[in-house]
């Protein structure tokens, strides 16, 4: 694990090499300081040399302007060192949340990727910049101030190294709790962002069932939980460097009368005493540094853990080794033998043997879970099928990389997705690089060019988070002038009319036929008269494909279908 977090470092080796070396420079004339006084109350002061005096602490004065600006650099850059690492993991982190499949999508909560995203990431940037640095100042004062105190004076250093055990539990017992209270906090804070995502995405339901109340209660109740586990984080934290304070200051008093008695007996000059005061001070301060880290560190490590527990999700459908770029296909589909489960466990296909022409006009009907936007689903590799195949113009679609394959399919469903921002840019989604004629010819051709031309601020208007200033009919004509900027060769219409009143239905369905044209279509629809003019429909039931056949065929044939339209048309 802490391996895989350096690598992290590798793209910003200059500005670590920067910041190490400058800290370790700081760190070396602290560490010297003390010697300096020592010798400035034994050596000068006594002489009253003058003339030493002063050369002495302008040459002090010089190492300690130069001491202030490494400090910067370490503050600053350090910093930058950590913030650079953690913009990388978050960056990272959102491109492969990208390249998920919608099964990842399907068993994950909104809130709980949000919060990966953001909150988990916070700590990692500090344990980057301080984690390794620190440690390695703190080791090496440690070392250096204790060897410096033994050879001051070795019984001295041995009371004085008698109470490093004591803070050592204290930190390793503080420690292995507070890893625990750290990975609680984040998984409470990403149950509370789940609670905000589903409330505010959900709020029109929480309010048309007047259910705020309830909705408070439960958002109470997490955000309960995670004042507990950070409170807890927090506690143990006060403890352990309430504990770390007395301790050094009970060392210092100590070192101080012995040092006292010492010095009657004469064995111990006032300079050195002074010198050795200031040494455990010094001792103490990489303890503390430790613990600060050991602190930093379950907090960072937690963080890192989730994400790469995220990081390792492997995408379950993903381009083969040598998946082929195709270009403009021509659309002939053709399903052998297909079976496919959500969960391996019920199937919701099973043997579907279906095959579409080129430019045909294909419509699924049938009772609502019976699988068709399954089917259709699995056109574009939205799902890969568990058995059998399914391909386009003879090349199976698992073969074709995710990126051509999908340029050529286009979806319409019944919910559209709006993105914040202008009219303009929701349309163009079709087509990154559309020029403005593109897309003014194609918001003619989803006729909304009147609704357009009513807005004061016409093509720039914004539109709120999903789309809600807007109607039904009005994000269905979006939705459709997108396909022909798009303009797939598949066209692939889910229920696209259904949640919209007839007379608007009507509006829309020409503009539909208008897409249509040239096209491999896809339909599936919930009222019949929109499929009248399929060139075939499909009957899908809970086992499967039941019949197909032409419009007047299969009523005729007085099945499934027939039924199905005596129920819709003759009351
Ligand atoms: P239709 O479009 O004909 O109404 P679907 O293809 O949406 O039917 O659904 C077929 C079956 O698969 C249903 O039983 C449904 O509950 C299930 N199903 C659909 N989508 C998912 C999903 N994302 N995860 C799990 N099960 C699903
Ligand atoms: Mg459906």
């Amino acid at each position: 694990m802490l391996r895989r977090f350096f690598t992290y470092y590798m793209p910003h080796k200059k500005l670590f090499l920067l910041d190490f070396s400058s800290a370790v420079f700081v760190a070396v004339l602290e560490l010297g300081f003390p010697l300096a006084v020592q010798w400035f109350i034994d050596a000068l002061l006594p002489n009253s040399d003058w003339p030493a005096i002063v050369s002495v602490s302008i040459g002090l004065l010089l190492l300690y302007i130069f001491s202030t600006f490494l400090q910067y650099v370490v503050n600053y850059w350090g910093h930058k060192l950590g913030i650079n690492i953690e913009t990388d993991m978050r960056q990272q982190l959102f491109q492969h949340v990208q390249k998920q499949s919608f099964k990842f999508f399907d068993n994950t909560k909104t809130g709980h990727i949000m919060s990966r995203i953001t909150n988990d990431l916070f700590d990692i940037g500090e344990l980057a910049h301080h984690g390794p640095e620190d440690l390695f100042i703190a080791v090496m004062t440690f070392v250096g101030a204790f060897w410096i105190m033994l050879s001051i004076n070795v019984q001295l250093a041995l009371v004085t190294i008698f109470i490093v055990p004591f803070l050592v539990w204290i930190i390793v017992f503080s420690n292995i709790r507070m890893n625990r209270a750290w990975q609680q906090m984040y998984s409470e804070i990403a149950d509370v962002n789940g609670r905000v995502e589903d409330s505010v995405s959900g709020v029109r339901v929480v309010q048309s069932f007047t259910n705020e109340e309830y909705e408070i209660g439960r958002f109470k109740k997490n955000n309960r939980k995670f004042r507990k586990a950070k409170l807890l984080g927090y506690k143990t934290m006060a403890f352990s460097s309430s504990g770390i304070y007395m301790m050094t200051r009970v060392m210092t008093l100590a070192v101080l009368v012995f040092g006292a008695w010492l010095s009657f007996n004469n064995r111990l000059s006032y300079g050195e005493l002074v010198g050795f005061v200031l040494y455990v001070n010094i001792l103490f301060k990489p303890v503390e540094k430790i613990a600060a880290i050991l602190e930093l560190y379950p907090k960072g490590m937690a963080g890192f853990k989730r994400f790469t527990e995220l990081i390792d999700v492997e995408p379950d459908v993903k381009d083969a080794k040598d998946a082929i770029e195709v270009g403009t296909l021509r659309g002939d589909i053709q399903f052998s033998d297909v079976s496919f489960s959500y969960d391996h466990s019920k199937p919701v296909l099973e043997g579907i043997d279906l095959s579409i022409r080129a430019g045909e006009t294909v419509a699924f009907v049938g009772p609502s879970g019976a699988g068709k936007t399954t089917i259709c689903s699995l056109i574009p590799r939205f799902y890969d099928v568990e058995a059998g195949s399914i391909s386009i113009d003879g090349i199976d679609v698992r073969d074709m990389s995710k990126k051509s394959l999908r340029s050529q399919i286009g979806i319409v469903q019944q919910d559209v997705f709006l993105f914040t921002g202008t009219l303009k840019e929701n349309i163009a989604y079709g087509m990154l690089d559309a020029t403005d004629e593109q897309i003014e010819e194609a918001a003619k051709r989803a006729h909304l060019e009147k609704f357009i031309e009513g807005l004061p601020d016409g093509y720039e208007t914004q539109i709120g988070e999903r789309g809600l200033k807007l109607s039904g009919g009005q994000k269905q004509r979006i939705a459709i002038a997108r396909m022909f900027l798009k303009n797939p060769p598949i066209l692939i219409l889910d229920e696209a009319t259904s949640a919209l009143d007839t007379e608007t239905e009507m509006i829309i369905q020409n503009a539909l036929n208008e897409l249509a044209k040239n096209r491999t279509t896809l339909i599936i629809a919930h009222r019949l008269a929109t499929i009248r003019n399929a060139d075939r429909i499909v009957v899908v039931t809970e086992d499967g494909i039941a019949e197909q056949g032409g419009h007047d065929e299969l009523i005729e044939r007085g099945g499934i279908f027939a039924n199905l339209h005596r129920v819709q048309f003759q009351r």
